[in-house]
């Protein structure tokens, strides 16, 4: 076990790129233990790139990567998954062409059983409960997400980590996911979320990390960070 004060995740001045082009400049970013942490930044920020090599799906070229207190650097995703961190990748991660149920019974093949991991999706997501029999592409959006969101809960992670959870979404359906997201983090599960625009992840988030030009620029408690995420997002529409 753990100290509980172990970050679960901690990167520590790491540098990653990409045939031989260097896109992160010494990256340091700590998700502590039940928090949500809003990564933040514009466009090629390196905000990708740095989850990426959070979750071992890109070498970082220098630095650590600490996942609950284990050096995990060069870790596989699969070993990374069985210490109790879990992805939802960009563009959600469903099987689009499976039903919810489906969709919900692979999660399932990681251990828990099928008819456990429906029913903590359904007391967690009402709305996937009126739809097990939908095939997932049908869904909206907002739905996707959720069903996406129940299958990384199915596993049991302490790190759930989202990859521009907004992508698409109405405000509205933002905003309710969001509420979601805090829930979740209230069960004592950590979560790391990238945006790319800030607004709605600042209302739930314990800490917000600002990337620009692979460059963690500013970090700290949202409301500390107004003039940063004003200067990171105007500098680079200009
Ligand atoms: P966005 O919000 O647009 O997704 P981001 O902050 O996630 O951006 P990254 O995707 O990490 O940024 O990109 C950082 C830099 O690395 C960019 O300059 C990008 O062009 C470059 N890059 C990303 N992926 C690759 C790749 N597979 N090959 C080469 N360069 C890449």
């Amino acid at each position: 076990m753990t100290d509980p004060a172990t970050p679960l995740l901690e990167l520590r001045g790491v540098t990653a790129g990409y045939d031989g082009i260097q896109v992160l400049h010494g990256v340091d970013l700590v998700v502590p233990r039940g928090e949500v942490v809003a990564l933040l930044g514009p466009n090629g920020a390196g905000k990708t790139t740095t989850l990426l090599v959070a979750t071992g799906q890109h070498p970082a070229s220098s630095g650590c990567v600490h996942v609950a207190g284990r050096h995990v650097n060069g870790a596989r995703p699969e070993a990374l998954a069985r210490i109790g961190l879990c992805t939802i990748p960009e563009g959600r991660g469903v099987f689009r062409n499976l039903t919810v149920r489906e969709n919900l019974r692979m999660a399932s093949y990681r251990g828990t059983p099928e008819a456990l991991v429906v029913e903590r999706a359904v007391a967690r997501f009402p709305r996937l409960g009126e739809r097990l029999d939908q095939v997932a592409g049908t869904m909206s959006g907002g739905e996707q997400q959720m069903l996406a969101m129940a299958r990384g809960l199915a596993t049991d992670p302490t790190l759930l980590i989202i990859d521009e959870l907004s992508m698409g979404l109405a405000p509205l359906i933002v905003a309710e996911l969001y509420e979601l997201v805090a829930s979740i983090a209230r069960e004592g599960v950590s979560i790391l979320v990238v945006e790319q625009f800030a607004r709605t992840v600042l209302g739930v988030a314990d800490r917000a990390v600002i990337m620009q030009h692979g460059h963690v620029v500013a970090a700290g408690v949202p409301s500390d960070l107004e003039a940063e995420l004003s200067a990171a997002y105007l500098g680079a529409s200009s």
